[in-house]
């Protein structure tokens, strides 16, 4: 399988060979193919099989680029994954001009609040700034229509999931979703359905 027969655009291919990508993995190749089908997505996979491009890949050519609200989110347990993930939805976005805001603590809010205001397309947070952001009303979430949380295990483990509920409240229903998390636990498993409606589950 290459990228072409997976239907990706012109531009993005070009995003991909740039970056050395010349065949997807298995679980881009899973995750796209399944994607398109607007159904909600639970994926088992481990870093370092190319999970992040899995979504990064379907977000950037589903994006509508005139439309100035954010329309998606990208959560992630750490600042240092937040970032890692911008930089690839910004690489793989770069010739589709996608733009990429990273909220996560430890960074000035006003000036993440001021990007907001201009075309901003994927949001990239960890749980806690975005729950800032949504509290201050410094964010427009009417046009959110991807969801992606990533390493679902790590954010129970560190506690997140009542604020990643918190966000969820505030999100409309017509919204697609895909869990990322390395291992399912009973712990993932019983959280899930808050999260997902009968997902696709994709294990690599
Ligand atoms: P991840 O699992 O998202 O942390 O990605 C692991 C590494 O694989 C990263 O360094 C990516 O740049 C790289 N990578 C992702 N997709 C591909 C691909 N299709 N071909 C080659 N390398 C890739």
């Amino acid at each position: 399988t290459t990228f072409e027969t997976l239907n990706i655009s012109p531009e993005t291919q070009k995003a991909l060979t740039a970056l050395g990508y010349t065949q997807p993995t298995q679980v881009q190749e899973a995750v796209i193919t399944q994607f398109v089908t607007g159904q909600d997505l639970l994926v088992k996979s481990q870093t370092g099989s190319g999970k992040t491009a899995s979504f990064a890949i379907p977000l950037v050519e589903n994006i509508i680029w005139e439309e100035r609200a954010p329309q998606a989110i990208v959560l992630a347990p750490t600042r240092e994954l937040a970032l890692q993930i911008s930089e690839e939805i910004f690489n793989i976005g770069r010739f589709k001009r996608i733009k990429v805001e990273t909220l996560i603590g430890h960074t000035p809010f006003q000036a993440q609040a001021r990007n907001l205001k201009t075309r901003t397309h994927v949001v990239v947070a960890t749980p806690g700034r975005l729950l800032d952001h949504i509290e201050q009303g410094t964010i427009d979430l009417t046009k959110i229509k991807f969801v992606v949380l990533d390493e679902v295990d790590e954010m129970l483990s560190m506690g997140f999931m009542s604020q990643v509920d918190d966000i969820f409240e505030h999100l409309s229903q017509a919204r697609q979703v895909a869990l990322f998390s390395a291992t399912l636990p009973q712990a993932v498993l019983d959280v899930k359905d808050f999260y997902v409606t009968d997902p696709i589950t994709i294990e690599v």
